[in-house]
């Protein structure tokens, strides 16, 4: 059977992209199977360089296809951030609370029309014999003043998704991958990996 290899280390991510992926009729790999590989510096600047570094160095050391997912939390009113600094918001090896704790303090105050936000995912998939190819997704949504369900990952209890009323932590798995920014990504990148493995 044909491999694909996630280049991530956020077992959330992988999970979430393996079961998005689950029909393509590829096996999908995880870092899991890949020890020797570790920790990789995103310090490209943007979410499609740090997509793009991520999948090369893993397909390289994998010598395998690579997909690289790179995440932001990109809130209007402060000017996008947490954005490329979503994942060490509260500091370099910051955990979710932490970073949502931030998040929550740095919004104090502000009124509904003022919370606006949007998730951004960069998918990056690169493999011999074709070039680099990068697709997004995007899911906006607004910033609640708490937490709201257990489910997800990071930001998710604190992320309305427009036009739902539950968080995005509130809602399964199968209706979070439907609607999410990294739902929507993989959702066009699927042509191309099934151009590629066909
Ligand atoms: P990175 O893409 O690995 O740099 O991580 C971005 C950070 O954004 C993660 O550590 C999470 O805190 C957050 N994040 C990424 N994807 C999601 C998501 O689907 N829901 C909530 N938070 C997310």
């Amino acid at each position: 059977m044909k491999q694909l290899v996630l280049a991530t280390h956020n077992r959330d991510k992988a999970r979430e992209i393996s079961a998005l992926l689950s029909d393509l009729g590829v096996e999908v790999l995880t870092l899991d199977a890949f020890p020797q590989i570790g920790p990789i510096v995103e310090d490209a600047g943007t979410l499609e360089g740090n997509a793009l570094l991520k999948a090369n160095a893993v397909g390289r050391s994998a010598r395998l296809p690579a997909l690289g997912d790179d995440t932001g939390l990109e809130v209007h009113s402060l000017y996008g951030e947490p954005g490329i600094r979503s994942s060490r918001y509260a500091g370099e090896h910051a955990t979710y609370a932490e970073n949502v704790a931030k998040l929550i303090a740095n919004m104090k105050g502000f009124p509904p029309r003022r919370r606006a936000a949007r998730f951004r995912c960069v998918l990056a998939f690169v493999a011999p014999g074709i070039g680099p190819r990068t697709v997004e997704g995007i899911c906006r949504g607004d910033i609640l003043e708490k937490q709201r369900g257990i489910g997800g990952f990071g930001y998710d209890p604190l992320f309305l998704p427009k036009g739902f009323d539950t968080t995005l932590a509130e809602m399964d798995l199968s209706l979070k991958n439907k609607i999410s920014h990294r739902g929507l990504a993989i959702q066009a990148m699927l042509p191309i990996l099934k151009g590629y493995f066909e």
